[in-house]
């Protein structure tokens, strides 16, 4: 499933790549191999590949569409980046994603915001494009939302992956930094969820009575509903993670508000569950 309606709000997931990538042990330094081993039959086919036993991530962007504008949250990895830590990430040339992007009808000229949970490498990847021998944003008529604290910690890093994809919109003035509680209008706002980065917000929408939240990565997978403290190498604060991602979880099972993952295996979309003192994660039918 690739689309959705949140009242009268669409939903459209634009995949850039979805395969086995992780080593579930190295992704989360605190899994055991006999908890992995306990979880497996529920975790093949779906969110484990059943040979190699990595895990199966999607890269993935939500293209949204309320009835004021045409939104992006994230923009995946991109093309022509330079990745130090992951070399098949780096000087990418595959146009999988904008072509998923224009196939859902949409160009780059029709975006008028890209929201941005966090700016890692697979969030903001797409922020930009290689123009001319410059960095330029991609989305020439969209104005981009960063979270105030995660652009100051990006700044700070002054990471390729700042200087490639996120300094270029704010040269170009089109960056827009926010408070991590920040309401575009009455369907699209703001949470803040920190942990996984210093200002990691997730986006939540609204529409006659229909609600969905897109969680970015405070969770990577569902085999962290069943445990909650385990995070995720890359979570920046680890207790501040866990105390996020346990929280979001307990408010979304209790309201049962539909969650859009960027990580979890396609479908992607549904519902965290209350399942003794932990969760587990119903996908939508297909
Ligand atoms: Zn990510």
């Amino acid at each position: 499933m690739l689309a959705i309606k949140v009242g009268d709000i669409s939903v459209q997931r634009i995949i850039e790549w979805e395969g086995p990538i992780f080593e579930p042990g190295k992704f989360f330094p605190d899994a055991t191999l006999d908890a992995l081993a306990r979880h497996r039959h529920w975790l093949v086919p779906k969110a484990m590949d059943g040979d190699s036993g990595l895990l199966i991530l999607p890269f993935q962007s939500y293209l949204v569409r309320t009835r004021y504008h045409t939104i992006l949250i994230d923009t995946c990895i991109g093309c022509g980046k330079n990745v130090p830590h992951r070399a098949s990430w780096s000087n990418r040339t595959d146009q999988t994603w904008l072509n998923a992007l224009q196939a859902a009808g949409v160009g780059p000229a029709d975006i008028d915001y890209v929201f941005c949970t966090h700016l890692h490498v697979d969030h903001c990847g797409w922020n930009t494009s290689f123009v001319d021998g410059a960095w330029v944003p991609t989305f020439p008529n969209a104005a981009y939302i960063f979270a105030r604290e995660e652009y100051a910690a990006a700044e700070t890093a002054n990471s390729p992956i700042f200087q490639e994809s996120v300094l270029p919109v704010m040269e170009a003035g089109k960056a827009k930094l926010v408070a991590t509680d920040f309401a575009l209008d009455d369907q699209v706002w703001l949470e803040s969820t920190p942990g996984h980065t210093a200002g990691h917000v997730a986006v939540h929408l609204a529409s006659m009575g229909h609600r969905a939240v897109m969680c970015g990565d405070l969770i990577h997978s569902p085999v962290q509903c069943a445990h909650p403290d385990w995070g995720a190498f890359v979570d920046l604060d680890k207790a501040q993670a866990h105390n996020t991602r346990q929280q979001f979880m307990a408010s979304n099972a209790e309201s049962g508000r539909l969650v859009l993952t960027a990580h979890f295996p396609s479908p992607s979309m549904g519902h965290f569950v209350t399942e003794g003192d932990a969760f587990r994660f119903d996908y939508l039918e297909d």
